[in-house]
């Protein structure tokens, strides 16, 4: 059976379905091509099952891409308030959690609900449960799945990244790219926890769930928030953010205590020694931690100068992670689809008219926060509007 579209969209994730909207309500006949059994299946999961679906403080700044200033013109032309209306005008229900986060107050599936409601509206065609065998171009794109034929002059690719493979995550959108010609940056895991090496695993890893304000730091990027001990290493929104910009072989640096002078109440005590230091440490770190991390890090005597090394060691923990904990567990897949080959405006490929890559399958990876669904959102806008 063949299917003739003005448009064909692989992936029904955020950016597919975004970009279906607005290619739709232009009155174009737009097919979604989807592998799963449902559609946006990532955003249901997203923000623990509440969808941190923006950041009304997203800027530029919030991305990392070979090329910096590629997604300004997207992120200007869709913002977190034309997002924010959409949630009104379905009348969903939604919270800002901290930094500017939106969350769903219900689920995440009032935001999967509100794009299929849009989608219906504009005529946009579903095909779930699809796999494709294979796309080809010759005077329009042809897509091939195990029971059908597609046909369009135009075809957007939004099949995302590599992380989270089990659920069903592929490498298409990288494979097609290559197969068009594209050049593709190195991909890699971000937004993901870090792996200590075997010897600071073995000191830290029995204080799993403990967790204390940081600022964490690498590549000359800084985050102050939560850091999280876990089995393996360390997770939480603060490492996960630095996670994005580490290089295996790399330094990190933490801060244990932000804005704190950790020896004042010890250079004006009359006894100086471990327990002093214990309960000077234990105002801004969980007891256990405190007291592992001063075992670990004891200063030779109690002069001046030791306590001055100790608060030095203490603003600056340098620790060599051995690895990240992978695709299976970061949020997001780095690198991607190189943006020289796309126009920031429309994502439109510069050298195969008619083909469009958007959301996390293109070199463009925001901070956590809200900020990679702004991106899907504002390169399937530019997509839809330009198709
Ligand atoms: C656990 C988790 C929580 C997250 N929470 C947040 C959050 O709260 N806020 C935030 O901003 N970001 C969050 N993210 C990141 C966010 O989900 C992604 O950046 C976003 O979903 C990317 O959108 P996309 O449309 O490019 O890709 P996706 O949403 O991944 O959609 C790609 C679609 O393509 C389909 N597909 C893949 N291969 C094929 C194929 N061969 N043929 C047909 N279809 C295919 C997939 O099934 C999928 O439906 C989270 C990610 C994870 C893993």
């Amino acid at each position: 059976m063949t299917h003739e579209f003005d448009v064909l969209i692989l992936g029904a994730g955020a950016a597919g379905l975004m970009c279906a909207v607005e290619a739709g309500k232009r009155g174009l006949r737009v097919a979604i091509i989807e592998r799963a059994k449902r559609a946006g299946k990532k955003i249901l999961i997203s923000g623990g099952g509440r969808c941190n679906f923006t950041n009304i403080y997203c800027r530029p700044d919030n991305f990392i891409s070979a090329n910096p200033h590629f997604a300004k013109s997207a992120l200007a032309r869709y913002t977190p308030s034309d997002f924010i209306a959409l949630v009104e005008k379905h009348r969903i229900p939604y919270h800002e959690k901290t930094l500017g986060q939106l969350f769903c107050d219900r689920s995440a599936s009032d935001i999967t609900g509100m794009l299929e409601s849009e989608c219906r509206v504009a005529g946009v065609k579903m095909f779930l449960n699809s796999r494709i065998r294979e796309v080809q171009r010759a005077a329009e794109f042809k897509v091939h799945t195990e029971t059908a034929e597609f046909r369009a002059p135009a075809l957007v690719i939004a099949t995302g990244g590599l992380s989270i493979p089990k659920m069903g995550a592929t490498a298409f959108g990288y494979d097609l790219a290559r197969q068009f010609g594209l050049k593709i940056r190195e991909t890699r895991p971000a937004l993901a926890p870090l792996v200590l090496a075997s010897k600071e695993g073995s000191q830290y890893c029995d204080l799993t769930g403990l967790s204390a304000e940081v600022i964490a730091s690498a590549d000359y990027h800084s985050f102050r928030e939560k850091m999280l001990i876990t089995h393996r290493g360390l997770s939480g929104p603060a490492i996960l953010q630095i996670s994005s910009y580490w290089n295996k072989g790399e330094q990190i640096q933490i801060d244990l205590a932000p804005d704190r002078d950790v020896g004042a109440p010890m250079r004006d005590a009359t006894v100086r020694n471990m327990a002093a230091a214990r309960s000077a440490f234990q105002r801004f770190l969980p007891k256990r931690f405190a007291a592992r991390w001063l075992d670990l890090h004891a200063p030779q005597d109690w002069t001046n100068q030791s306590l001055a090394e100790l608060e030095r060691k203490a603003h600056e923990w340098t620790l060599t992670p051995a690895n990240t904990e992978g695709y299976e567990k970061a949020e997001v897949t780095a690198g991607g689809v190189d943006t020289d080959e796309l126009s920031s405006k429309t994502m439109e490929s510069r050298r195969v008219p008619g083909l469009f890559f958007i959301g996390e399958v293109v070199d463009v990876t925001g901070h956590l926060g809200g900020h990679n669904f702004q991106w899907a959102w504002a390169s399937g806008a530019a997509a839809g509007r330009a198709l």
